[in-house]
């Protein structure tokens, strides 16, 4: 495994892997790996021979008051990790790497990018576009994979990949989450004990929709309202957002007919959290 901090390098690392035919495969994340990441690492060993983590902590995704600064950083770890799992690169750049002075070039997606989390965090797909795109750039992959933990990001990415032609294939990978069904994140490591047990109940809330929605129910607001009553019970969290949206327009639903995404993000503490499901047949979780 090498561990590459400049992009020339890592793009014409790319190149020769594209030039002798072998398939790239694209891990994006911020570090601070857990096994949500490895299982997108798995999965990309699984279906390419060329195997890219990029590890940035991407300044432009997180706003003026956000948690850049405190954001988990344990690069030696991480790169243990990725070592153990067949990794080919490892490509880390330093931020003056990726925004080097002059830096202007954005990439926006309009509409999609002001929902669900870009409501709460107004720059956030904005930088999560741009970044990605320049890894795309950068890395060449023929596969890029991502985690449905993160389900708008998601619906940014293709919509991306949709309309400014990259040629590759978006995977999304399933949620992982710990024992009691927390949806694992580098942010967890935040939590004190006593959030970190109520933190389950951003798990709960969504498995309350579900099961309202098996018996029947098919009204975004009143699964919404499920939504928030559940979170509503826990002292300790403040919701941020209750959602029943198309997974792909992340528009709210007024009635589930087909599939649904079911989002909420909730503040525990000081730290917020996110996790979704999926309800109805859905296609798009190919691993
Ligand atoms: P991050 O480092 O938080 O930017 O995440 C990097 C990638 O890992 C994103 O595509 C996330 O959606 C994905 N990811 C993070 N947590 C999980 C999880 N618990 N299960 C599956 N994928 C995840």
């Amino acid at each position: 495994m090498v561990l590459i901090t400049s992009t020339s390098e890592m793009q014409s690392r790319a190149l020769q892997a594209r030039s002798s035919a072998r398939s790239i495969g694209l891990v994006p994340t911020m570090g601070a790996l857990h096994e949500g990441h490895l299982s997108l690492v798995r999965a990309a060993r699984r279906e390419n021979d060329f195997i890219v983590v990029s590890i940035f902590v991407n300044p432009t995704q997180f706003g003026p008051h956000e948690d850049l600064a405190q954001y988990p950083r344990d690069i030696e770890s991480d790169l243990r990790k990725l070592e153990a799992e067949g990794v080919d690169v490892v490509y880390a750049p330093p931020v003056e790497e990726v925004y080097p002075a002059g830096f202007q070039t954005y990439v926006q997606v309009e509409d999609l990018g002001q929902r669900l989390d870009g409501a709460s965090r107004p720059v956030h797909f904005r930088g999560v576009a741009t970044v990605v795109a320049k890894l795309f750039h950068v890395a060449q992959p023929h596969q890029a994979y991502f985690g449905q933990k993160d389900a708008a990001q998601v619906a940014v990415i293709r919509r991306l990949i949709q309309d400014l032609n990259f040629p590759l294939q978006l995977i999304v990978c399933p949620i992982v989450r710990e024992p009691d069904g927390l949806a694992m994140s580098s942010r967890n490591a935040y939590l004190d004990p006593q959030e970190r047990r109520a933190a389950i109940v951003l798990y709960r809330s969504l498995q309350a929709a579900e099961a309202r929605h098996r018996a029947g129910e098919r009204s975004g607001e009143v699964l919404r309202q499920v939504l928030v009553d559940c979170l509503s019970s826990e002292p300790l969290v403040r919701v941020d957002y209750a959602a029943v949206v198309d997974p792909d327009s992340l528009l709210p639903l007024l009635e589930v007919e087909g599939h649904a995404l079911v989002a909420v993000a909730a503040w525990v503490g000081k730290t917020r959290l996110i996790d979704n499901l999926l309800l109805g047949e859905r296609s798009i979780l190919l691993v």
